[in-house]
């Protein structure tokens, strides 16, 4: 068994399996916490969402 672990993309901790992502254009962000999640898209923005996945705006 393989179990791939992934860092937090902002301290480079070790997600937990509860972590938290950000999925932007290029790829999906993951975060180690929610203060990590929230510093990154202090610094980085709001990512732009996915194409495939459109607001229903009714
Ligand atoms: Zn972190």
């Amino acid at each position: 068994m393989s179990d791939t672990k992934q860092d937090c993309d902002l301290c480079g901790l070790p997600v937990p399996p509860k972590g938290y992502s950000v999925e932007t254009a290029e790829r999906t962000l993951t975060f180690c916490c929610e203060g990590c999640k929230g510093i990154w898209l202090m610094l980085n923005g709001e990512p732009e969402p996915p194409p495939e996945r459109k607001a229903t705006s009714k």
